[in-house]
């Protein structure tokens, strides 16, 4: 009997999307700024860092928030709730996004469930 792979809502990978890019967009900087430092202060490039790291935090929060669509459903699953942890089972006692690590054995969650339909998924 193979049970079927469980469902993916690649909530993880927005995150990861958004550190690959901000990596990429540091490679940029340093391999096409000026070499001297004062130089690299003022060049158009550097200029370009706060913006950037600015549009990057707040995709962050904005990333985030944005619910999940239930694989098995299609309702949308808010990512701010008491969720239990898949880890060590204990409920967070307060709304936390699904992103944070548990407040009992700081594990990142791997999955979550489904308020509609109570099924579970990977995120
Ligand atoms: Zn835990
Ligand atoms: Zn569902």
């Amino acid at each position: 009997m193979d049970t079927p792979p469980e469902k993916a809502v690649f909530f993880h990978f927005r995150f990861k999307f958004l550190a690959i890019t901000s990596i990429a967009f540091l490679l940029y900087i340093i391999l096409t700024g000026a070499s001297e430092l004062d130089q690299f202060a003022s060049s158009p490039q550097f200029k370009l860092v706060g913006p950037f790291f600015l549009l990057a935090g707040c995709f962050f929060l904005i990333f985030r928030r944005v619910p999940i669509k239930c694989p098995h459903c299609y309702k949308l699953v808010s990512t701010r709730k008491d969720w239990t942890c898949c880890e060590c089972g204990t409920p967070q006692g307060k709304e936390r996004y699904l992103v944070d690590k548990c407040l009992h054995c700081r594990q990142v969650q791997a999955t979550a469930s489904c308020d509609h339909c109570n099924k579970d998924f990977k995120l």
